[in-house]
């Protein structure tokens, strides 16, 4: 999109673009198409660099780094989780990111992250349900309907086709406000006020809390056989979702290993507990969901390459569009190595 002389201005997508480009796009095909890329991009999964996220904890949250390349692009994002932020009126979740030519080293897009996570932390979640959960499932249980639910649902009725979604959080204001925001979607929406209720008849359980203790959303009298699992909350040190027996009646699958170790619910499980990468099901080598009453668990944490996908579904979308600004961030002396003149001419 760039000609070598403007290479030093670096399109910024801000929020207000990013809700630009999803409607001009429509949600549903942003879903999908970011689903699309993370497939494509877990199918070469050796070509990337990869390394647990890097984070910085404190007592009442966490801030991380997610960095990986392809050896082409190298994407970062950058993202906060304060399950306490809501209370004062922010968000648990806010983030941002970045795409950059690894054979320059230049940026080509900056990005707001916060509508891009949900984004693709729905189509991740739905990808994975795709190949694990129930053939002909039709019924989901939300549980936690915070800032990301609403996508989580979308995502599941767009990729995976469920038709009911039954809504349930400990405050009954976040489901009245998930309710109201899924109304005219499409999806039969059912409240429920208690997690018991919300799971009955339900296919795929989504858990989607935020609480920085090891809570039990999930008891294990609340699985029945042939349910798949997407749990997406539980995703640092200390902060986790189901009861470790449901872990051991499940086959768990998981993005990369190395970090949900360390930040998933398999934190509970011992080093060596089997678990399953989503890239090796996702390219055949592997079964995903093997019979009927199997149940199957995507431990969600979030990982890089997911947001590296979502960034490159971003920089292809906004070609030919003014859904972004050139940002002045680099430096771009006349000549290179006279970066000291260009500030004294500057004066
Ligand atoms: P949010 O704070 O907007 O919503 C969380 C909701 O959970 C709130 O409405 C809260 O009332 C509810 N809740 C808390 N404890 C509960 C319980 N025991 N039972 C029922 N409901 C409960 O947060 P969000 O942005 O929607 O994020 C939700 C979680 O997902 C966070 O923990 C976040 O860190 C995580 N997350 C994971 C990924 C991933 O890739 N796995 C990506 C984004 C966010």
């Amino acid at each position: 999109m760039q000609s070598p002389s403007n290479l030093a201005l670096v399109p910024f997508v801000s929020v207000e673009n990013m809700m630009r480009l999803v409607h001009t796009n429509g949600l549903d095909s942003m879903l999908t198409r970011i689903a699309d890329t993370i497939e494509q991009d877990f199918l070469r999964w050796d070509q990337f660099d990869k390394t647990p996220r890097v984070a910085s904890h404190s007592d009442v949250g966490v801030i991380e780094l997610m960095p990986t390349s392809d050896g082409e692009m190298y994407g970062f994002k950058y993202v906060n989780g304060h399950p306490k932020n809501t209370a004062e009126g922010l968000q648990t979740v806010t983030a941002f990111g970045l795409l950059a030519d690894v054979h320059s080293g230049y940026p080509v897009l900056l990005s707001e992250m916060t509508l891009l996570t949900a984004l693709r932390t729905a189509a991740m979640s739905a990808l994975a349900a795709k190949h694990l959960a129930p053939r002909g499932a039709t019924t989901m249980a939300m549980i936690g309907n915070g800032a990301q639910s609403e996508f989580q649902c979308r995502a599941f009725q767009a990729i995976c086709g469920i038709t009911h979604v039954r809504l349930y959080d400990s405050d009954p204001a976040a489901t009245q406000k998930c309710a109201a925001n899924l109304a005219g979607s499409g999806l039969h929406i059912t409240s429920c006020t208690t997690p018991e209720d919300a799971v009955q008849g339900a296919q795929i359980i989504t858990t989607c809390t935020a609480d920085k203790q090891n809570a039990t959303v999930l008891t294990d009298n609340m699985v029945g056989a042939g349910v798949h699992i997407n749990a997406i909350g539980g995703d640092c040190p200390g902060k986790t979702e189901l009861h470790s027996d449901i872990l051991h009646r499940s086959d768990i699958f998981v993005e990369y290993p190395p970090q949900t170790r360390v930040e998933g619910e398999i934190q509970a499980l011992p080093e060596d507990h089997p678990v399953t990468e989503l890239h090796n099901v996702f390219a055949g080598r592997t079964e995903g969901r093997k019979t009927d009453k199997q149940i199957t668990l995507f431990d969600s944490v979030g990982f890089a390459i997911e947001d590296f996908s979502a960034l490159r579904c971003i920089l292809d979308a906004i070609q030919g569009t003014d859904f972004y600004i050139d940002l002045d961030m680099l430096a771009d002396p006349d000549d290179p190595r006279d970066l000291y003149g260009m500030l004294n001419r500057a004066k």
